[in-house]
C-alpha cells in the first residue's frame, strides 16, 4: 500500500482548458462545468491547477466550475507555487499561496506542490525557504499533502528527495515516448522516486496531446492491436499501470477528450503483458520519426522579448515533419503569427531565456532557425 493508492487513477489537468469561441483569451467556463460534472459523476475526484496556468485564469475557472458548485469534500484540488515565474522575492513567492487560495475559494488544498523544479531553478526554492513554508502550511491545515513537480534527471531527484524526505509525493513527466528519452528520463525518475518510497503523480502521459495523434506508422500499431480504442487510451493506461501512482493527469481541453479518457479510466484496468508489448513496439516506431518534442507547456513564452508563441510555431513545424504537407504547415504557421499575434520565427534575437525555462531542454533557437527557413 502506498500513499494515495485509494485515489482514482485519472486526474483532470487544468493547464489547457477550452477557450470561448467568441474570445479565445477567455476560458469556456460553461464547457468546463460540463467536464467537471462528467468527471465527478464518473467517480473521479482529482483536479490539478497551478498559480501560473493561464495567468491565473485556470484557478479562477475552477472556482466557478467546481468549487462554487460542488461540496468541498467531493473532490481533491492540487495547485502549485512557482518561484521562478511571476515572483521576484521570498514574500511575493509565498504570496502566491494566498492568491491561489483566494482565486480558487477552496479554503485549503488537498495537494500543494513546488512547481517545475529543474536544474536551472531549484535553488530558488531553497533561497526563498519554501520547503519550510510547505511544512508551516500543512501544520496550519491549509495544505493536506505536499510535494513538487520535477523536470530534470534522477541525480537531482535523488538529491532533493534526500534533502526533503518529508514530501508526500512527487509529480513526474512519464509517458511511453519519453520512457528512455535522455532529456526527460521517465523510467529513471520513476525508479528513483520509488526507491525513496515516494508516491508519484504523473503529468504529460499523452505528451501535450501529441500521443493522441501520433504519426501514422505508430497509430497503425495500436489500431492493429485494438481498433476500437483511442490511441490516447494506450498512453494513459501505460502511465497508470506503473506501481506507486496516485493519479495520472490528463490535460483535457474539451468534453470529447474527457468522454474518451473517462470511458477507460473510471474502471481502470492495467495493461496486460501483450498490451505492454504493443506499447513497446509503438515506442520504438516513434523513435524513428523526426519531430520537435515540445509539450506545449508555454513556460518559455512569457519572457520572450519578441512575443514568439514558440509551441504554436513548433506545432506547425511538426505538422510538416510528421505528415509532410508543406502548404498545411505554412497555413498553420500563418495562423499562429497573424491569428494569434505571435512574433515570427525569424524575429528571434537569440537571447536564450526560453531555453533556460524549457523543462524539455529543447534547442529552441536552432528549431526556430529551421522553421524560418522552411515555413516563412
Ligand atoms: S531566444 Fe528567441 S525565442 Fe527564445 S526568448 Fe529569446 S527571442 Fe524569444
Ligand atoms: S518549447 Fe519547451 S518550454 Fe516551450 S512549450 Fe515547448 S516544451 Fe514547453
Amino acid at each position: 500500500m502506498y500513499f494515495g493508492e485509494e485515489t482514482p487513477k485519472l486526474g483532470f489537468g487544468l493547464m489547457r482548458l477550452p477557450k470561448r469561441k467568441d474570445n479565445d483569451a477567455e476560458e469556456d467556463v460553461e464547457q468546463v462545468k460540463q467536464m467537471v460534472d462528467l468527471f465527478l459523476a464518473s467517480g473521479l475526484t482529482y483536479f490539478d491547477t497551478a498559480y501560473v496556468y493561464d495567468g491565473g485564469k485556470s484557478e479562477e475557472a475552477i472556482k466557478k466550475a467546481l468549487v462554487e458548485r460542488h461540496p468541498r469534500g467531493s473532490y481533491t484540488l492540487a495547485t502549485k507555487l512557482n518561484a521562478w515565474m511571476g515572483c521576484t522575492d521570498e514574500a511575493s513567492a509565498k504570496q502566491e499561496f494566498y492568491t491561489s487560495l483566494e482565486r480558487t475559494g477552496a479554503g485549503y488544498f488537498d495537494y500543494y506542490l513546488l512547481h517545475a523544479l529543474q536544474t536551472a531553478n531549484y535553488e530558488k526554492y531553497d533561497e526563498y525557504h519554501l520547503w519550510d513554508f510547505l511544512k508551516e502550511l500543512k501544520a496550519k491545515g491549509l495544505v493536506r499533502h505536499y510535494g513538487f513537480s520535477f523536470h530534470a534527471g534522477p541525480d537531482l531527484l535523488d538529491k532533493l528527495l534526500t534533502a526533503h524526505p518529508d514530501v508526500d509525493f512527487v509529480q513526474l513527466q512519464i509517458n511511453y515516448a519519453d520512457w528512455e528519452n535522455p532529456a526527460v528520463q521517465s523510467r529513471a525518475n520513476w525508479e528513483m522516486a520509488r526507491k525513496h518510497g515516494k508516491s508519484v503523480v504523473i503529468m504529460e502521459p499523452v505528451k501535450g496531446g501529441t500521443l493522441a495523434q501520433p504519426p501514422e506508422r505508430v497509430k497503425a500499431i495500436f489500431d492493429a492491436a485494438d481498433p476500437k480504442v483511442s490511441t490516447a487510451s494506450w498512453a494513459i493506461r501505460f502511465a497508470a499501470s506503473l506501481d506507486g501512482v496516485i493519479t495520472v493527469l490528463s490535460g483535457m481541453s474539451n468534453l470529447e477528450q474527457m468522454q474518451d479518457n473517462v470511458s477507460y479510466m473510471k474502471d481502470f484496468k492495467p495493461l496486460t503483458d501483450k498490451e505492454r508489448d504493443t506499447v513497446e513496439k509503438a515506442r520504438r516506431a516513434l523513435l524513428e520519426v523526426d519531430q520537435i518534442p515540445c509539450t506545449a507547456c508555454h513556460y518559455c513564452t512569457p519572457g520572450c522579448p519578441e512575443h514568439i508563441s514558440i509551441p504554436d510555431l513548433f506545432s506547425a513545424m511538426n505538422q510538416y515533419k510528421i505528415y509532410g504537407d508543406l502548404e498545411d504547415a505554412k497555413d498553420s504557421y500563418g495562423y499562429a503569427v497573424n491569428g494569434r499575434h505571435s512574433g515570427k520565427a525569424s524575429d528571434c534575437v537569440k537571447c536564450g531565456q526560453c531555453e533556460a525555462a524549457c523543462p524539455q531542454q529543447l534547442p529552441i533557437r536552432k528549431y526556430l532557425e529551421e522553421i524560418a527557413e522552411t515555413l516563412e
